[in-house]
């Protein structure tokens, strides 16, 4: 068997969105049950925010 995790007893922890792994020291937003890495930040956000999103000149007023 080929061993994958250098550290045994330790959780590997991925990005929710790329799924790459998240190292020691390493910063990221736990956000309703997603972890997210400092690269996919923007994209989260866009996602989490989607009900705020705006286009200007055509915003949808409620
Ligand atoms: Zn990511």
């Amino acid at each position: 068997m080929h061993r994958v995790h250098c550290r045994p007893g330790r959780h590997t922890l991925l990005c929710t969105l790329c799924a790459r792994e998240i190292t020691e020291g390493e910063e990221y937003w736990a956000c309703n049950g997603s972890r997210v890495c400092a690269d996919c930040l923007a994209e989260f956000a866009r996602q989490e925010l989607c009900a705020c999103h705006e286009t200007r000149g055509r915003e949808t007023l409620q």
